[in-house]
């Protein structure tokens, strides 16, 4: 028996690995659903090739997408998508908050989320562990460095963990002066020294906000507290991620910077299985290995961010809403590269206090960080 997965935002980066590791794995899992934003000629394609059940394309800003005979359209596909009876496996590599009711959805319809749209964690971890607890669904991280800590972790109980290390490759911007930041282009952003990755994650990456949303994520993944939690920068982005256990023993996974191994793992999890997909480990070709710390005072996004994750409530979703917003003004050449961290902090500063904890006061608390940053920063 093949086990159904569908694809949320399968004509972006890790949508397209997925669908290159799916296509080694026909034997164990069959595609059920695809949903793309805006890609209709991509979709069409992959479509033709996995022959799903469901195909939606969710549209942009009320321009009529150009969709397919028998295809879904409009925001919605992605629920229907994610609900689907013939989906055992609901992988969301949607980018934004934009994903989150499709990831609680999905849990409270009992499925496995293999989740790399970290951002729903971060607006939201409380409500999806408990539409998790409510349905029975699971979530396990696509990401790498979640994988690679849910795989040292190895099922052993939470309070034998001390603390997890984060590696950071610290972007291109890793050792650029603080004045160069300033006129650090578009261009230089997109720049990513280790991963290939869509355009958002890679800002993400050059601002360290990116490592602030994963240290959120793996907050909520592995319940431990944000002082237990650490950030390290290791340049060539092969040890993953480390768990030091309370005995004081240090694990880390290692591998080739690829998302195809966090992507076939979050589908198999906890089982292994054979990948000829997954390039060879060469200790001598990756290395040397080096480690150095993170440059808080010219990256402060990443202190931003954890402040954010501390405050809880809905300071986590001001924090990614800003970050969208931001991150948006700069791909566009509205604002620099140092905007995007001055505009988070406005928009933490301005919104101080709102209210979390259910679904309509975090997007509230969204829609406002997203218009304060535009109110200020969008010329
Ligand atoms: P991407 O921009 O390449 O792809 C995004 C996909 O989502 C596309 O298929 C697009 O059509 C769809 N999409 C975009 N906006 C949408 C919307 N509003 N509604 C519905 N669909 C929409 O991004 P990516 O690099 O693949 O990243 C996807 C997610 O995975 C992000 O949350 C990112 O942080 C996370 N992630 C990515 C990588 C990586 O290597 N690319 C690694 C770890 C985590
Ligand atoms: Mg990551």
């Amino acid at each position: 028996m093949t086990r159904g997965v569908a694809i949320l935002g399968s004509t972006g980066s890790i949508g397209t690995t997925a669908l290159r590791v799916l296509e080694r794995q026909r034997a164990r899992f069959r595609v059920v659903a695809l949903t793309a934003h805006s890609n209709a000629a991509l979709l069409a394609e992959q479509a033709a090739r996995f022959g799903p059940g469901y195909v939606g394309l969710v549209g942009c800003d009320g321009a009529a997408p150009p969709a397919r005979d028998g295809w879904a359209t409009g925001t919605p596909c992605l629920v229907e998508a994610a609900t689907r009876p013939d989906a055992d496996v609901v992988l969301n590599a949607v980018v934004g908050a934009a994903g989150l009711d499709a990831t609680l959805a999905a849990l409270r319809a009992g499925k496995r989320v293999a989740l790399a749209n970290k951002e729903t964690l971060v607006v939201a971890g409380e409500l999806a562990h408990a539409a998790a607890r409510e349905g029975g669904g699971e979530l396990v991280p696509v990401d790498s460095e979640h994988s690679a800590i849910l795989q040292c972790i190895a099922g052993r109980p939470g309070q034998e963990v001390r603390r997890l290390v984060l590696t950071a490759s610290g972007g291109p911007f890793r050792t650029w002066p603080r004045e160069r930041l300033e006129r650090a282009t578009v261009a230089d952003a997109l720049q990513h020294p280790t991963w290939s990755m869509g355009r958002k994650i890679t800002v993400d990456s050059a601002t360290l906000a990116n490592k602030a949303l994963e240290v959120i994520e793996a907050h909520f993944l592995f319940g431990v507290p944000y002082e237990r939690i650490e950030v390290v920068v290791h340049p060539q982005s092969v040890v993953h991620s480390f768990v030091e256990f309370v005995d004081g023993s240090v694990l880390a996974q290692m591998g080739v910077p690829s998302m195809e191994l966090p992507v076939l793992y979050a589908l198999t999890h906890p089982e292994r299985v054979v990948d000829t997909g997954v390039p060879p480990f060469d200790p001598v070709e990756l290395g040397p290995l080096t480690f150095e710390r993170v440059r808080g005072d010219d990256f402060p996004a990443l202190a931003l961010g954890m402040a954010a994750g501390r405050a809880g409530g809905s300071a986590p979703a001001v924090f990614n809403a800003a970050n969208e917003e931001a991150v948006a003004l700069f791909l566009d050449g509205r604002i620099g590269l140092l905007d995007v961290p001055r505009a988070i902090e406005h928009a933490l500063g301005a919104l101080a206090g709102a209210p979390g904890g259910t679904r309509e006061t975090l997007l509230a608390a969204d829609a406002e960080a997203r218009r304060a940053v535009r109110a200020r920063f969008a010329r």
